[in-house]
């Protein structure tokens, strides 16, 4: 443990205040996520937009006691808290922990590469918690704030550490390798994604091998080319850089692979090492994880382990799930299924992102046992306690003799119900599926729990066409669009007709939690949905019609006021309602002649807004009508200057600050003088933008999936489908896939217009799409098999290829899939 002085010394920073001695073991840096008050330490980091210094007052008055600060703090308020001043505190938070990683002499594995880092740090844990007591990185904990994170939780009984290291840009490197410090390194692959911050591969390939410069070994495949002539050359150059220990299917290598067989369900893999022939065998047939699994491989080798050992841990490599999934559960519950595995880091993670859910009052959580966590049980459970009461866990169900030894810790927590298991079986004999009602309910154990026969229980059977939503990548593309704006512009998200088809609550729940300034609906209902899902957030109603004014009153929406007729009968509304000062936001029509008042209106607009104080005017906005357009660039600066006049205009006689906004997604990037004090941002979002440099920072965010049915040998001449529009040319065989018109499949798509994709490979729509169901032509793709999942669109096949194919734009295709498509919703 630390204090504030050892802190202070590590750091040399400047100590401004000193309470006395408090430990520190916790690095808090989200303001929202405090648990442990007495033992963290907050770090405010401070970007263009946000500055977490503004969060010291409330941290204090929840109990926390130390602060690294790069501001001055008025000290007299806080008279009970350690203060360190620092120049820069992401730098100071990133010296810390190198400071941290120095007090450990054991091995660290530090892994980097484009594809497959955390597979192989999950699966080396795997093959090697036998061995050793190992910390890791938490799921994909490896950016700039992630891996400081990462390495901060090293314990003395470590016996071994393995953290992954992910850069987006030149530079950033150096800060990583300080804090990782790896004594092997592994570097996993290059491709050409995210290479955008890059000049080039070779440069994004130089930048990664920093971090290997003080490690002992590194191990890497030699059939990536580019990659092995920048190892060889970062080998050469450096003096005491590492040593090299290659594997390569095509040469010569310290591991040379000389054959690698797909089995049904296994792949095995021979190769010879030190002139012997050695061969393992994994339970996966994709080319990633015999790729993963061969670097897992060289640095088992590496270590010395048995080849005997290996082998038998090799086969039973499990799946990783990479990520969080929110699921429509049996009795309008939600469910989170993570039951592969459980470590308090995962926990802590699950918890978080359970606490995120609003849309039930009741949170649940099912958990077992937490197996070797290097603490004694009292103290683990202890924690656990306390992490299920600071994020107001409502119910427990405990499965496992070790926790229902613990009861105690639980039980003597106010407001939480808990109910003790000795183990699954057990559980399962006793569930009732009445006993789980409108509660958000994460499941989460060990693996040898098997977990997943207890989400099978509580999850609603989906039909077998889903829209998977990554709200990871939502999160990251908002942040994106964030760090283009202007400091003080704020941010509407469009949330309109199911965000874009995307979900409702599921979205507005995570981008409240992101700070997001606004939301926006287009009708009534959208925002009673959201309101009674727990979004308290200002909400935006672009079309309230007269009938939805006394649900706009009563959950507090604020409507878009675009005609004197509406105006005077949403004024006369609230009159009657006795309330004064209603937020309204006033539309202005600058010439896409759809809705909003004109020049002409103003004069009297303002009269009536200035005629009494019924409504306050928060926003006035407009709309662009061809912001994506370079050939309008002219009419788009024309309703710019129009609207700067009218909203002049406006602002000037209400006498008080209002928000003026126009700009949409395609606006932001290509007309950045129009972000004003609030931009509205839709598409963008969900990861789809016209232009081609901004699309290519954007993360896909939807995948619309389906399965093959049944596959059908069929001989020339024989059709496919309502009126025999397919017929074949040659001996073909079909696949029957489980979407049709109905789920928002449209017909467009009919007669080789649209593909899907199957196992990597297109196949093209033939005949016509049905209402449930349509054809493909899989002659091509031998390998299909009845089952297969079938991609309809998602990040090999972009949206927009659908929308050119069925002559329609990408906004129409994602708000067309049908709500009987069940969405399922995940972070990573
Ligand atoms: C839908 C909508 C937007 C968002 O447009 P995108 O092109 O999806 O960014 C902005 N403003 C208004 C008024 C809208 O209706």
């Amino acid at each position: 443990m630390y204090n504030a002085a050892s802190i202070n010394k590590a750091l040399k920073g400047e100590l401004l205040q000193e309470t006395g001695f408090s430990e520190i073991g916790h690095i808090l840096l989200d303001s929202r996520k405090l648990i442990f008050p007495e033992t963290s330490l907050f770090i405010p980091l401070v970007s263009a937009r946000r500055n977490a210094h503004q969060y010291i007052d409330e941290l204090y008055r929840k109990g926390v006691s130390n602060f690294i600060v790069s501001e001055p703090v008025p000290l007299e308020k806080y008279p009970k808290a350690n203060f360190i001043l620092v120049k820069d505190t992401l730098h100071a938070l990133h010296m810390l922990v190198a400071w941290h990683r120095q007090q450990f002499n054991i091995p660290v594995i530090g892994i980097t590469g484009s594809n497959g880092k955390t597979i192989v740090k999950e699966w080396l844990f795997q093959l090697l918690e036998k061995d050793y007591n190992i910390v890791r990185s938490p799921k994909s904990y490896n950016s700039q704030i992630g891996v400081p994170l990462s390495v901060w939780q090293m314990q003395p009984e470590n016996q071994l550490a393995i953290f992954e290291a992910g850069i987006s840009q030149p530079g950033e490197m150096v800060n990583l390798e300080k804090i990782i410090r790896p004594t092997i390194g592994i570097f996993t692959n290059i491709g050409e994604a995210h290479s955008e911050g890059f000049l080039n591969i070779r440069q994004k390939i130089n930048e990664k091998l920093i971090l290997f410069m003080k490690s002992d070994i590194l191990i890497y495949c030699k059939d990536y080319l580019a990659l092995n002539e920048c190892v060889l050359s970062f080998h050469n150059q450096m003096q005491e850089g590492p040593e090299l220990f290659s594997w390569s299917r095509k040469t010569d290598a310290d591991l040379r692979i000389i054959n690698t067989e797909k089995l049904d369900h296994h792949t095995s893999i021979e190769a010879t090492y030190k002139g012997e022939t050695l061969h393992i065998r994994i339970p996966f047939t994709d080319e990633g994880s015999v790729e993963n699994a061969i670097h897992c491989w060289a640095l088992m080798l590496y270590l010395g382990k048995e080849q005997d050992v290996i082998q038998q841990r090799m086969d039973l490599l499990s799946n990783i799930a990479m990520r969080l999934e929110l699921k429509q559960g049996i009795n309008n519950c939600s469910v989170i299924n993570d039951s592969y595995n459980l470590d308090l880091g995962s926990l802590t993670i699950a918890l978080d992102f359970l606490q995120q859910q609003q849309q039930h009052q009741v949170r649940t959580v099912i958990l077992s046992d937490i197996l070797q966590s290097g603490k004694s049980d009292a103290t683990l459970y202890e924690e656990v306690a306390d992490l299920l009461r600071q994020n107001g866990i409502n119910k427990l169900i405990a499965i496992g003799k070790n926790i229902s030894r613990e009861k105690k810790s639980f039980q003597q927590i106010e407001g939480l119900k808990s109910q003790f298991f000795n183990t699954t079986d057990e559980f399962i004999q006793q569930f009732n599926g009445d006993d789980f009602q409108f509660e958000t309910i994460l499941v989460k154990g060990s693996r040898v729990f098997e977990f997943e026969r207890i989400g099978k229980l509580l999850e609603q059977k989906a039909h077998q066409t889903i829209l998977e939503i990554n709200l990871t990548a939502i999160s990251q593309n908002v942040k994106y669009y964030q760090s283009l704006l202007k400091p003080n512009t704020k941010l509407m998200a469009m949330v309109k007709a199911f965000s874009y088809g995307s979900g409702s609550f599921e979205i507005a729940n995570l981008l409240q939690f992101h700070g997001v300034d606004y939301l926006a609906v287009a009708y009534a209902d959208e925002g009673v949905e959201l309101r009674r899902a727990g979004i308290t957030m200002p909400i935006m109603v672009m079309n309230p019609e007269p009938a939805s004014f006394d649900a706009i009153l009563h959950w507090n929406l604020e409507p878009e006021l675009y005609s004197m007729g509406i105006l005077m009968q949403f004024m006369e509304e609230v009159n009657t309602a006795g309330k004064s000062n209603f937020p309204v936001h006033i539309k202005l029509d600058t010439g896409m002649h759809r809705l909003g008042f004109v020049t002409k209106d103003i004069p009297e607009l303002i009269k009536v807004l200035t005629s009494g104080s019924v409504l306050k005017v928060q926003s006035v906005f407009s709309h662009l009508a061809a912001s994506e357009d370079p050939a309008e660039d002219a009419f788009t600066q024309q309703q710019g200057n129009l609207f700067y006049e009218m909203s002049h205009e406006l602002q000037k006689s209400l006498g008080y600050a209002v928000i003026r906004h126009i700009s949409n997604s395609a606006a932001i990037t290509r007309h950045p003088e129009l972000q004003l004090d609030m931009v509205r941002l839709g598409i963008g979002m969900y990861g789809i933008d016209s232009a081609k440099d901004i699309q290519a920072q954007l993360r896909n965010v939807s995948t619309l999936k389906t399965t093959i049915s049944q596959l059908k040998e069929l001989e020339p001449g024989e059709t496919v489908g309502y009126g025999r529009r397919w017929e074949a040319k040659r001996p073909s065989v079909t696949a029957t896939v489980r979407i049709g018109y109905a789920d928002g499949y449209v017909r467009r798509f009919g007669n080789s217009k649209g593909k899907m994709l199957i196992r990597g490979k297109l196949a093209p729509v033939i005949g016509v799409v049905a209402m449930d169901m349509c054809m493909l032509d899989v002659t091509h793709i031998p390998e299909a098999a009845e089952g297969d999942e079938v991609i309809v669109f998602g990040q090999d096949l972009p949206v927009q290829q659908l929308a050119e194919w069925a002559e329609s734009i990408p906004y129409e295709i994602l708000t067309g899939i049908s709500q009987r498509v069940k969405r399922v919703y995940f972070q990573e």
